[in-house]
């Protein structure tokens, strides 16, 4: 497979590059991005190297990349850098910014978004989630507020000023999770769902879309869903590794953290990791998330409720205020170690609680005289601990 990049204005140009595709009896297709036309092609096997050699003469093309990998516009060497999606005025994914994006599982009314939202963002979350369309695994529990669940997350962002991201499960509600939301979050469940993945590219507003991966997709599959959003002239993927099917029965699902570092040489696009949905138990998610810093992850998608025993849905994985809040600090600690800058905490932490790494070795070093070599970062980052 090729994949050749020309500028949008080169229009006589990119006539060129199809009329030598079709002599070479190659079948294409051509994505319109806002600044460029990339041309996915399929040359027959014995020439392509004469035939990449060759598109690359002609005048106005960027780049001929060649892929042996099943995605295309997904892998890594379809662009020179990572994909930054913009996601409001000041907020990017994907560059040196750590994201945290919190807030409950589901919309249950305006008070506990209210709250839940003033928590997050006293803690130095950048997003609030809230699901307003909930896909349940029982018909019976509850399945959200629907559009009025919509409603009340666009008045909490009008009062906090915080952007949201809520999930897209059904094409018939595309226009108006698009309007109501400034990231569109596409849920396991509907992975692979190729219709909808293809009606979420053709958003005109090219919302930026949060894509989880399936319970029990691959690699390939997972940026193959992707190059169906992107293909229909959508840039602005974000990917998100929730867990997969594993053999552990510690928790809801299993999360190989290889797999952020194997994506991250796959892919040039942000990944984020859901530490909830891969715990299922709040007592696991701040390993599960410190993890996925160190790991080189872009952010995370966390829930968190200010009373968890309460919440309609993903009660026991939720975080509770105090915990998110001490979660935060160490992962902010955890992100100024692997370079990567973190959105302070604008609230004071309460000391009230246990610290949910209590019983890891994250624990600050103790006050021992530096040794010799030990970073500066380290040395900061343990001072702003103590
Ligand atoms: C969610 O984020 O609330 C959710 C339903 O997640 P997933 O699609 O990963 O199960
Ligand atoms: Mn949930």
């Amino acid at each position: 497979m090729f994949l050749i990049s020309l500028p949008h204005s080169h229009q006589s140009e990119l006539r060129a590059v199809r009329e030598r595709l079709d002599r070479a009896g190659c079948r294409y297709q051509s994505i319109a991005l806002a600044d460029r036309v990339q041309v996915v092609a399929f040359p027959s096997s014995g020439h392509e190297a004469d035939l990449a050699a060759e598109l690359q003469r002609v005048r106005g093309v960027e780049r001929v990349v060649r892929l042996r990998s099943p995605y295309c516009l997904s892998a890594r060497e379809a662009t020179e850098a990572r994909t930054r999606v913009t996601v409001s005025a000041g907020l990017e994914i994907g560059g040196n910014e750590f994201v945290v994006m919190a807030g409950p599982c589901a919309i249950e009314s305006y008070g506990q978004t209210r709250q839940i939202a003033g928590v997050v963002k006293g803690a130095g979350a950048r997003v609030l989630r809230g699901g307003a369309f909930k896909p349940r695994t029982s018909p019976f529990a509850f399945q959200g507020l629907g559009h009025d669940g919509l409603e009340v997350l666009r008045g909490v962002r009008e009062e906090t000023g915080l952007p949201i991201i809520s999930e897209l499960m059904d094409q018939s509600e595309a226009a108006a999770v698009d309007e109501a939301v400034d990231i569109i979050q596409i849920g396991m469940r509907n992975a692979l769902n190729y219709a909808l993945l293809r009606d979420v590219g053709r958003l005109r507003s090219r919302r930026p879309v949060l894509l989880k991966c399936g319970i029990g997709t691959t690699l390939d599959e997972f940026l193959c869903a992707a190059d169906y959003i992107l293909c229909e002239g959508n840039p602005n993927v974000i990917l998100c590794l929730r867990g997969t099917i594993g053999i552990s029965r510690e928790s809801r699902s299993s999360l190989n953290v290889a797999d952020i570092p194997a994506l991250r040489k796959r892919t040039h696009l942000p990944i984020i990791v859901d530490p909830s949905h891969v715990a299922g138990a709040w007592d696991l998610v701040p390993a599960i998330a410190a993890s996925a810093v160190v790991a080189g992850a872009d952010g995370l998608l966390v829930e968190v409720h200010h009373d968890p025993s309460g919440a309609l849905c993903d009660a026991g994985q939720c975080l509770r205020p105090e915990l998110f809040h001490a979660m935060m600090h160490r992962i902010r600690l955890l992100a100024q170690v692997m370079g990567r800058t973190m959105a302070s905490a604008p609230e004071p932490m309460s000391r009230g609680e246990a610290h949910p790494f209590s019983d890891f070795c994250l624990e600050a070093p103790p006050a021992a005289p530096a040794k010799e070599g030990y970073s500066r970062v380290g040395l900061q980052a343990r001072e702003a601990a103590l």
